[in-house]
């Protein structure tokens, strides 16, 4: 539709993305998106088959740090903003593999940016008037904070330093770096959201929840790092996306806004929650918490993350709309139709 602003958005074939894009396009139908997407083993186009077909959406498969691609992609179909998924995600891998994180996720974020910087504001002055409101979205991490101790009255606030202590989150917190340069070194509308742990349909095979359902389900160990004890802060994918998009069209440029569920639960309450709905829906004549197994702890393991999401929620009157007990139960419910 060429009244329809377009906005790039990029890594829709991984877990977020897809889950963002049909969101999106349904509730906005004045947006056309462009999804630019390497189709690394995390991307799968089987997650956007729903969109297959919609003329407001086009795929292109290509790199994020291909500045030639990229500035065509500009140009050809005239961008008006960015939300910024692509990215190396799995902690693992960065500490068998940490080089394509820092190539994607720094001089990925950095191309995308520094095109967008060139192509919205060194446009000669009449033209620059046609870029005014475009904005540029980076999704990001609460890994960037590091680790919290137990105390639960210790929170990740936006004004946390930062401590990032994985190479994924180094390469995610250096991204964030980069992008506030852009807004105080060029004046750019740029924002960021660091969110917390997310579940829900479509994620990727290697991460903890898809991983515990598909084992339980398969009758093998269900493998659990260390004591089981870390925390993380889950947030149902939807209420994510949602965020995303009030703090896209709603945030104050060059703001930065955490977003978290408030549902700390160490692993071995998930696993065990999961165990218990499963054995629910699917008995079998053991539980399948005698599947649990302890493995090894992840080097440099993270021992809790927990958001403070007090300024999404009175700044720009963000809710989540799922509890963890209704999230996890449709999140079961989707992968038992895939597994
Ligand atoms: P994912 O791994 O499921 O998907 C990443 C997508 O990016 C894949 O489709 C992949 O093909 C694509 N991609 C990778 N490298 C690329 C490149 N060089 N060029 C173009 N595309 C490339 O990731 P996700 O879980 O959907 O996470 C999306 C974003 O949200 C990431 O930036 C991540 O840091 C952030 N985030 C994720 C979580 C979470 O719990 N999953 C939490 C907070 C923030």
């Amino acid at each position: 539709n060429n009244t329809n602003k377009t906005v790039l958005v990029t890594g829709c074939a991984g877990f977020i993305g897809s889950n963002f894009v049909p969101y999106f396009l349904e509730k906005y139908e004045n947006y056309n998106i462009v999804n630019l997407d390497l189709l690394t083993y995390a991307g799968n186009l089987e997650n956007l088959s729903e969109c297959e077909g919609n003329e407001r959406y086009k795929f292109i498969k290509g790199d994020i740090c291909n500045r030639e691609l990229v500035e065509f992609i500009f140009n050809e179909y005239d961008i008006h903003g960015v939300i910024h998924f692509a990215s190396e995600s799995h902690v693992d891998n960065s500490i068998k593999n940490p080089g394509v994180f820092v190539q994607t996720n720094v001089n990925g974020t950095f191309t995308l940016l520094d095109v967008a910087y060139k192509q919205w504001m060194q446009k000669p002055f009449t033209k620059k008037e046609a870029y005014q409101n475009c904005r540029f979205h980076h999704i990001s991490t609460d890994e960037v904070y590091g680790t919290l101790s137990d105390d639960p009255k210790e929170l990740f606030r936006e004004t946390t330093p930062y401590a990032p202590n994985s190479p994924y989150s180094a390469s995610k917190a250096s991204s964030d770096m980069i992008v506030r340069s852009y807004v105080e070194t060029y004046g750019m509308d740029c924002v960021i959201t660091n969110c917390s742990n997310n579940y829900g349909p479509k994620q990727h095979d290697e991460k903890l929840i898809p991983t515990i359902i598909r084992n339980a389900l398969q009758g093998n160990p269900i493998p659990i790092y260390g004591d089981g004890k870390n925390i993380r802060d889950w947030l149902y994918v939807l209420d994510h996306c949602k965020g995303i998009d009030i703090v896209y069209h709603t945030g104050k440029t060059g703001e930065v806004y955490n977003i978290g569920g408030r549902n700390e639960r160490t692993n071995l309450q998930i696993v065990d929650r999961i165990c218990t709905i499963l054995d629910q829906q699917v008995p079998k004549e053991k539980s399948y918490k005698e599947l649990i197994t302890f493995v090894e702890d992840r080097a440099g393991h993270d021992r809790r993350y927990a958001i403070d999401a007090t300024k999404l929620e009175n700044e720009l009157l963000w809710r989540a709309d799922e509890n963890f007990e209704s999230g996890i139960v449709k999140t079961i419910e989707w992968y038992l139709e895939k597994y």
